[in-house]
């Protein structure tokens, strides 16, 4: 006899199963202890582990280094024509006839 799932209430289950293949999947997937480690998902993403000793996995962190650089750089641009207005003059071509 099938009824449905209580989790999903989409696909059928047996009498004698508690849920579905899909729910069971998903459960086993989200709430068994991984081997001995504790697995910490990415709190970016969710959807990878995160690096031991930090919240992002390893492609969020990537993408946050790349952020800073960015905005470093950006600084660091700003820095350099707020010190050095004039030295693009220096360096122009003389325009000779
Ligand atoms: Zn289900
Ligand atoms: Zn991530």
């Amino acid at each position: 006899m099938l009824r449905k799932c209580p989790i999903c209430e989409l696909n059928y289950i047996r009498g004698n199963e508690t849920m579905c293949r899909t729910c069971a999947a998903e459960r086993t997937h989200r709430y068994a202890p991984a081997a001995d480690d504790e697995i910490i998902m990415c709190s970016e993403c969710g959807e990878k582990p995160a690096l031991p000793g930090y919240e992002l996995c390893e492609d969020c962190l990537k993408e946050q280094k790349r952020q800073a650089n960015l905005e470093i750089l950006a600084d660091k641009v700003r820095a350099d024509e707020a010190d050095d207005p004039l030295e693009e003059d220096i360096t122009e071509p003389a325009d000779e006839d």
